[in-house]
């Protein structure tokens, strides 16, 4: 019975060049993978962390943008790659949501991952063209349920942030808007910018400088309170829409099998890019705020995702919106 030896050799031996590798970690340059397009409300969160991140880390953390299908093409390579720490993914709630959203998706959100760590949680502002008519929310929701097979949402695809949040809207309202898929919200605000969409429910990390520059016209937020960047933006709550209230978390994960040590290094380092002054200004500057380090590490993010896969998944049942 020398095969079950060699087993054990064998997995002995692996596990020692899993600590050696740990232990030199990072050698190499890391990619951290967006499942969204460049310019996008992700994007710039991922980039915000990944320059700080790189500079404790010593190796270049490069952020590779695979958007589509509402995020679950990235998070699919990344749950495919080589688990030593070289590839990361940057991902929102969506990988929650597509928990349920996809009925056959290529890989399971709860098992094919490894955690790094929780890195903001970014509100939501509905959000629509700059010569859209209605002057306030109240005159928003009457337009829109009057005006809803004219009218156009975008958002990122199934499974995405502003997916669910459009959603989220239309059930509230009662409006069945024709939806505009896009790889990523950077492409979409570009399209609402241009006029080629009408409406759009999106990160504050991307809708605020365009609110403050008057590109786009903003009608309420999804949080519990009114925003201090925005304090005359009612909250969806106020304006009688209680239903629309989400909060957009972040987290990023590393391919299942990613030894402990090296997650334990990327938590640390995320942390310290959130303790970061400038990190801080930037985020809040954006509408939004560096996690806590309590919550910048692997057990914080698994439960959160455990937590929010069983938040959405009766609401997601409930609507009966599937992407297959
Ligand atoms: N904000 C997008 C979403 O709706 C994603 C992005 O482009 O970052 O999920």
């Amino acid at each position: 019975m020398a095969y079950p030896r060699i087993v054990a050799a064998l997995a002995a031996a692996l596990s020692l060049t899993g600590a050696a590798q740990a232990q030199d970690y990072p050698n190499r340059q890391i990619t951290m993978v967006v499942p969204f397009s460049a310019g996008g409300p992700t994007d710039t969160v991922a980039r915000l962390v990944a320059e700080k991140m790189s500079s404790d880390l010593g190796q270049q953390i490069v952020v590779e943008n695979v958007g589509g299908a509402g995020g679950t093409l990235g998070a699919g390579n990344v749950a495919k790659a080589e688990p030593d720490g070289y590839t990361v993914l940057l991902h929102h709630i969506g990988m929650a949501t597509s928990a349920t959203l996809y009925r056959k998706l290529a890989y399971d959100p709860l098992t094919a991952f490894d955690y790094v760590g929780l890195v903001t949680e970014v509100p939501m502002v509905v959000v629509a063209r700059k010569d859209f008519e209605p002057a306030d929310f109240k005159g928003f929701t009457e337009y829109v349920k009057a005006n809803a097979d004219k009218l156009t949402l975008a958002n990122a695809g199934i499974g995405s942030a502003s997916h669910l949040c459009g959603m989220m809207l239309m059930q509230a309202l009662e409006a069945p808007l024709v939806t505009v898929p896009y790889k990523g919200t950077g492409p979409a605000m570009t399209d609402l910018l241009g006029g080629q969409t009408d409406i759009m429910c999106d990160q504050t990390t991307n809708t605020t400088q365009q609110i403050k520059g008057g590109t786009i016209k903003a009608y309420a937020t999804t949080t519990t309170e009114r925003l201090p960047l925005f304090p005359d933006l009612p909250t969806a709550t106020e304006a009688g829409l209680p239903a629309l209230q989400v909060g957009i978390w972040h987290g990023i994960y590393t391919p299942k099998g990613t030894p402990a040590e090296v997650n334990e290094r990327l938590s640390q380092s995320l942390q310290k890019a959130l303790a970061d002054e400038g990190v801080s200004k930037a985020m809040a500057d954006l509408g939004t705020a560096p996690e806590p380090a309590e919550n910048a590490t692997p057990a914080a993010l698994k439960a959160k995702l455990e937590s929010e896969i069983a938040r959405w998944k009766p609401v997601i049942e409930s609507a009966g919106v599937y992407a297959d």
